[in-house]
Order: structure tokens, then sequence, then C-alpha cells
């Protein structure tokens, strides 16, 4: 074999180093209810020693998992890099699942122990009986008034650490992150990240053809680092040195908006509610956002109309499209040079598809058959993806096979058309889980609640458009004969309030005589959502 380049492991290793050694003076700042935290990446980096040392003291030996449960923080940046770069693995836990769903993950990952946010403690104290592995529980203040209990103090953990820590040479395919995926009735499924795919997607999030991340940039992660990394951009905007926003325990619109205009943000990045919820301040002319030069949108379809609007305002939103099954970034919705001279209702149609496939990323759509679909902007199918930072495999979980094909894409689930030019367009979900505000909400979960109500003889549940939150659960419901016309809207929503967080419970509700069910007698979805998505707005 010829000889040809350096063996050199793609690993955070290098993600930090390059950060920290030639951006020692750029800044990290946290905002959220509390007083703005501020420090530079040199004090990250002394930190990030520190806890790593205090981490391995503990006892923690490589490949166990250490979880988080919290929100975007300075704190969260610096086990995003200490965990993973001595070889263990960081587990980021959704603070917004269901308390049996959280038990469930954290055992079926075996975390040791769990590093939360002191205002998010009463929920895990509640949940530590149910947890087999969980050792300690280590808390974050932010400054809330919990009592603390027999947990250790992060600051406290920290301190007890050396000032420098031997960072091992790593395998790349090391398992650096997992995250779990949520939303469907059946057990989350988790998903590992190795050093690898963390390293390239970096790279990737950096192209100019994709989010462009780059030193000069001032970004703001919105996107939760408890779910898909915040789209990876903690990783690669330490790679390229640019300056960190992260909006701590506040993703309320004026907050985020107050720390853009206070910190001169380039990059914000976000699910389509946040820029939904912003834009009537922005309209009102309250905010100063001049330094911004793009607004990543992602996590369901950015309506339109959003980016429109955004457009008139002088700020340019770019489409996003991901899963946690791809670290996440999957396609991005760069301003094509063909599409230049087009008009501009045209332009604004390919910006709000969810874009190209980034380099790195390879994309196909298959018919029922399997075969692949013309790129005619018409023909769906489901979309199909392979590339280094998209998972294998699901983590230890015997129902892998069924989302690969059997030459290894990955079957995103997506329904979607691709256009001639390579633009996706996302029709459509295999699934009919409902998308609200970024987070998902089973259907089937609500539907089986719903007919467990006395009164209740079917119910279904769908998604339907809500400006704010990208979609909203509507409920249609056809009660038992005796209690036709006698049961309310407002007795199933206290009853199911029982089981559900408030953000679950359907907006709308609808009774009807039948529902529409398709031969093979399953609620026929798509015929509700062509026949009643209208009706509730
Ligand atoms: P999650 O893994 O929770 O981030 O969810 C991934 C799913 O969210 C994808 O399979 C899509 O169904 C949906 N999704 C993500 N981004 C977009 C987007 N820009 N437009 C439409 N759907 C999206």
């Amino acid at each position: 074999m010829l000889g040809t380049t350096m063996d050199f492991p793609l690993t955070l290793q290098h993600v930090f180093e390059r950060g920290t050694q030639l951006f020692p003076n750029r800044e990290i700042v946290t905002g959220g209810l509390g007083p703005r935290h501020r420090y530079t990446y040199r004090e990250m980096g002394q930190r990030v020693h520190r806890l790593a040392s205090a981490f391995q003291r503990l006892g923690l030996q490589p490949g166990e998992r250490v979880a988080t449960f919290g929100w975007n923080h300075y704190r969260h940046l610096e086990m995003y890099f200490a965990i993973p770069m001595q070889g263990a693995v960081l587990h980021t836990l959704n603070i917004r699942l269901f308390h049996d769903q959280l038990t469930y993950i954290v055992n079926h990952a075996a975390d040791r122990f769990i590093v939360v946010d002191r205002s998010l403690l009463p929920v895990l104290q509640k949940l530590a009986p149910t947890f087999d592995t969980v050792e300690k529980l280590i808390v974050v203040d932010d400054g809330a008034d919990c009592e603390v209990g027999d947990a250790l103090d992060y600051e406290e953990l920290l301190a007890s650490g050396a000032e420098h820590f031997d960072f091992p040479r790593l395998d790349e395919n090391t398992a650096a992150m997992m995250c779990y995926t949520s939303g469907t009735t059946d057990n989350p499924k988790g998903v590992a990240y190795s050093h690898r795919a963390l390293t390239l997607h970096s790279f990737g999030a950096s192209l100019a053809d994709s989010l462009g991340v780059s030193q000069r940039d001032t970004v703001l992660a919105v996107v939760p680092m408890f779910h898909a990394n915040a789209w990876g951009l903690p990783y690669a905007s330490t790679l390229v040195g640019a300056k960190q926003v992260f909006p701590g325990n506040s993703m309320a619109a004026e907050r985020v908006l107050e720390l853009m205009q206070d910190e001169g943000v380039t990059l914000g990045a976000g699910v389509p509610t946040i820029w939904i919820g912003a834009l009537p301040l922005l309209q009102a002319g309250k905010y100063d956002l001049s330094t911004v030069t793009r607004i990543a949108c992602g996590g369901s379809a950015a309506p339109r109309g959003l980016i429109d609007a955004y457009d008139k305002l002088g700020l340019n939103i770019v489409h996003a499209w991901g899963m946690t099954e791809m670290s996440p970034l999957g396609s991005v919705s760069v301003p094509l040079v063909e599409l230049d001279a087009a008009d501009p209702a045209v332009r604004l149609d390919f910006k709000a598809c969810q874009g190209m496939a980034v380099p790195g990323v390879e994309a196909r759509v298959l018919d029922g058959d399997g075969q692949q679909v013309a790129w005619d902007g018409q023909t769906m199918g489901e979309l199909i993806v392979r590339g280094p930072w998209v998972t294998a495999t699901y983590y230890n979980d015997d129902r892998s096979a069924a989302s690969f094909t059997s030459d290894g894409w990955f079957r995103t689930g997506d329904i979607v058309v691709m256009h001639p030019n390579g633009f996706i367009e996302i029709a459509d979900r295999t699934k009919d889980v409902i998308k609200s505000g970024g987070e998902w909400i089973s259907s089937v979960a609500l539907e089986n609640a719903l007919m467990a109500h006395p009164k209740v003889q079917e119910a279904a549940v769908i998604g339907v458009p809500d400006e704010r939150w990208s979609e909203r659960p509507m409920a249609c419901v056809v009660p038992r004969p005796e209690f036709k016309g006698t049961v309310t809207e407002e007795e199933l929503s206290t009853f199911l309030a029982q089981q559900f967080a408030k953000w679950w419970l359907p907006e709308h509700y609808l009774f009807l005589v039948e529902l529409p069910k398709t031969s093979v007698g399953k609620f026929d979805k798509k015929a509700m959502r062509a026949q009643y998505a209208q009706v509730s707005i």
C-alpha cells in the first residue's frame, strides 16, 4: 500500500485544543434569570481540566456514562468536553420527558452520575429511587431555592480536581455522547455519537454552504443542549473559536432578544416556536438585531410566512433539517447561485424547503417498493440518509434493524419530495407524531388515554398547524351514544391533565359521529388532517 497521510484521530480533544489555544480571550456568556455570567475560552479550558480530574478522582472509568439534566449554560459546555475527552460518555437527558421515560433512559444507559441544575433537582430527587445504577447526583447551583440533600456540589467537585489532566489519546470511534429520541408510545431509543462523528459534524456545520460558523461569529444556541447536542453548535463554535452565548434557564423571547442585542449575536439557532414568539417584538421595533447575519431555524418546519416576515425585517432565516440520529445536521437551505435571478416568490419557496444535504451527508428518496423516486419536486417517498455522523444503530436496542435499509442507509421516517436541484422538501411523516415547539407529542398516547374515558367511544389525535408552536394536537372524539351531546371539552381536558404535561393537552376538540378509517380499519389520520385541520384555524 502507498504511504499516505497521518493517522490522526478525529476526537473532541482537537476541537477543544484548537479553540482554547488559538482563541483564549474569546468570551462565553450565559444569560438566564440570574445575573449574566461571562468568562473566556482560557478559563473554560482550565475548568475542563479540573473537572476531568475531579471526575477521575470520583472513580469515573472510561466508557461509563455521566448524565446531565440541565439548561444551556457554561457548565454544561464544560461537561461537553471534560467527560468525553477522558473517555467516558456524556448522556444528555431531555428535561421535558415524562418521568417513566426518564427512569427507563437512565437505567437503559446505566448512568453512574447525574449532573443536574438545582432548579430541576426536585424532579430527579423524586425519581432517584427508581434509578438502578446512579451513585450520586451532582448539583449545578443556578440560584434556585431547592433542598440539595446529600447531592454533591458541582463547584466543590470541580475544585477537588488537579490543575492539569492528561487526556488520553482516544480512538476516534469511541463513544463521546449519547442522546435518546422520544415521542412514541414505545420506550425511547438511544443514539451514541462517536468522537469522529462529532468532530466531522463540527466541520460540516462550519462550512460556508452550511451554517458557516466561523471565528467572526457570536453564536447563540437557543436550541437545547439536552436535545440533539444543541445542533452541535457548542462543538462547532469551539472548533472555530466563535464567541458563545447561552440562554441559561430562560428561553423566553424577550430574554433571547435582549441577549442577541447586548452580546452582538451574529448567528442565532432555534426551533420555529422561538422565532415565532420573537416576531411581534421585532416588528414592534423593540430590539436592534443589526449584528445578526443569519438565524438557523429547524427541528420542525419553518413556515414560509415566518421566513418572509423575517426577510421583511432584514433578518435572514436559514432553514435546516436534522434528526437526533444525525448528530443532528442533515440539510440546510442554502442560497443557490442559480436562484439569484429567480422571482422572489420562487426564492422564498426554496428558502422554505429543508434544503440541500450538507457535505458529508448523502440523501436518497425511496418509494414503497424501495426504488428511488424521480427528483421532480412532486413524487413523494421516504428520505434515507447515510454519512459519517449518521447513527449506525440504536444503542442496545433490538428495534434497530427496522430503521435501516438492507444496504445500511438510515430510514428517516420523513416523507419528502426531492427537487431537481437537490433541495429536499418535507411533505409529511411516516409516523403521526405531533411536533409542538420542537418537542414531540405522541398522538397514540393521547388517543389511548382519551379512549379510556367512560364517555368516549373512539378518539384519534392529529397535529394541526399552529402559528406559534408549529403544530398542536387536535382530538377527534366520538362519544358513546348515551353521552352524545353531553360530554364536554373541559371534562376530557381535566381527565387528560391527570396524566400528561400541560403542553401535551389537545388544543382543539372535535366531536364527531364516526372517524374515517383505512381499509384495514385503522384511523385514517391523513384523511382527518385533510378534512379537519382547517377547522381549528
Ligand atoms: P428530533 O430527532 O427530535 O430532532 O426530530 C427529528 C424530526 O423532526 C425529523 O425526522 C423531522 O420529522 C422533524 N424535523 C426536523 N427539522 C425539520 C424541518 N426543518 N422541517 C420539518 N421537519 C423537521
